[in-house]
C-alpha cells in the first residue's frame, strides 16, 4: 500500500558572510563615521611578564588605522599556545576568528551589515515546501533581501509573494513586517 505524505518538503538555507563585519567608528582624519576593516594584521606589547595584543583595523576610505584591543595584560603561558604563536605569526585563521566576534567587536561600534552574503541552499523551491534559515554567524541582512537572493528575484517580488499568500514567514502575524526585518538564526519560512 501506498501512503502519500502531507507534510511539505523541508529545505536549509546557509547564511555566510566571507569578509567579517566592518566596525562604524569615527575616523580621526576624516572626521566623521566610517567603516574599518580589519587589516587582519596582530600588535603584540609585552610589558615585563605581559602581553597585550590588538587586531589593527583600516579606516576604507583614508586608511587611518584603530588598534582593536584583543588581550589585555595577559601573561602569556594563560594563553593556549596556539593561540600565542597565531598572535605572534598573525595567523590568518586567528585573525578571521577574531574579526568575527561579534560581542567583542560591538563594545567599540555599530557593524555594518555585509555587502556580501553567501547563501548555500539545498535544493529548489518548487511549490509546496519549507525552509530552514541557518544564520548561526548572525549575518545581518533583511530578509527579504535574503529571500530575493536566495530564490534570484527582487525584494519587490518577495513582498508580491508574501502579499499573495504563497510566502509565510512562520511564528509571525505579519509576514511583510518580518521581512523587513533582519534575518534570525533558525528562522523558518512556508512556500505554498
Ligand atoms: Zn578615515
Amino acid at each position: 500500500m501506498v501512503t502519500t505524505t502531507t507534510s511539505p518538503i523541508q529545505h536549509l538555507w546557509t547564511l555566510t558572510s566571507p569578509l567579517p563585519p566592518a566596525v562604524l567608528r569615527s575616523c580621526r582624519r576624516c572626521h566623521r563615521e566610517r567603516p574599518f576593516d580589519s587589516s587582519g594584521k596582530f600588535r603584540l606589547n609585552a610589558n615585563g611578564r605581559r602581553l597585550d595584543a590588538w587586531l589593527i583595523y583600516r579606516c576604507r576610505r583614508c586608511g587611518a588605522t584603530w588598534n582593536l584591543p584583543v588581550e589585555d595584560r595577559v601573561r602569556p603561558r594563560d594563553l593556549a599556545p596556539a593561540v600565542l604563536r597565531g598572535y605572534q605569526s598573525t595567523c590568518p585563521t586567528l585573525a578571521s576568528q577574531v574579526a568575527r566576534r561579534r560581542s567583542l567587536l560591538e563594545r567599540f561600534g555599530r557593524l555594518e551589515a555585509p555587502q556580501e552574503v553567501e547563501i548555500a541552499v539545498s535544493g529548489a523551491v518548487e511549490g509546496r515546501c519549507d525552509v530552514v534559515i541557518d544564520n548561526a554567524g548572525q549575518v545581518r541582512w533583511r530578509l527579504d533581501r535574503v529571500v530575493a537572493h536566495a530564490l534570484g528575484t527582487t525584494r519587490s517580488e518577495v513582498g508580491r509573494l508574501a502579499a499573495g499568500g504563497q510566502l509565510a514567514v512562520l511564528g509571525e502575524v505579519r509576514t511583510a513586517k518580518a521581512l523587513r526585518r533582519s534575518v534570525q538564526h533558525r528562522q523558518r519560512l512556508a512556500f505554498r
